[in-house]
């Protein structure tokens, strides 16, 4: 019976670190709390890939990143905290004492405002770590109105947060309960 018990908590403890843990799929919200698009994160060998669909984005080049507190309370998303920094780095990809594990590359929305783009964040995992996307209670995905510089402190000189998603394996559970989540949305 003993040894039947431990067998059971091992398959447990090998889903929870695996796959219960990718893909994490997140709703984007825009500044008027309008879902905008997705992003969906996927454990890699090299770190962690992201697929980011989204429309409505002014056209043209938007910096994007994770940011350390899994809270998007709009319109200007400053409850997600700074870039996801776990390693105490310097901002920018360009930067040779960079970069924020947060940092990304540019994405480019086309003329009609859409954008559907796959991006690596090759510090991070979704595993529990101290580079995980995943950590304590999670983290976030920002789009900003402006392109980020690569460069410049502490964000790249990047504008406004204009899109906003929460990095959280409780988002899952939200959206079992869409349509009351709906509801509230239009009072
Ligand atoms: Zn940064």
């Amino acid at each position: 019976m003993k040894s039947m018990f431990v067998f059971v908590v091992l398959i447990f403890l090998i889903g929870c670190n695996s796959d219960a843990r990718s893909p994490v799929e997140t709703a984007l919200y825009n500044q008027g709390n309008d879902r905008i698009g997705t992003a969906v994160f996927i454990e890699q060998p090299d770190g962690v890939k992201v697929n980011v669909t989204a429309e409505g984005l002014t056209p043209g080049i938007h910096g994007i990143h994770i940011h350390e507190r899994p809270e998007c309370e709009g319109p200007d998303f400053k409850s997600a905290g700074n870039h996801f920094n776990p390693k105490n780095m310097e901002h920018g990809l360009m930067n040779e004492k960079g970069a924020h594990t947060g940092d990304l590359p540019n994405i480019e929305a086309d003329g009609s405002g859409y954008v559907d783009v796959e991006l690596m964040i090759p510090d991070a995992t979704l595993k529990d770590a101290q580079t995980s996307l995943l950590r304590d209670e999670g983290t976030a995905i920002l789009i900003s109105s402006q392109a980020d510089d690569g460069m410049s402190q502490p964000a790249g000189d990047s504008g406004e947060r204009v899109a906003c998603g929460v990095i959280t394996l409780e988002a899952d559970k939200d959206e079992a309960s869409d349509p009351a989540e709906a509801d509230q949305n239009k009072e």
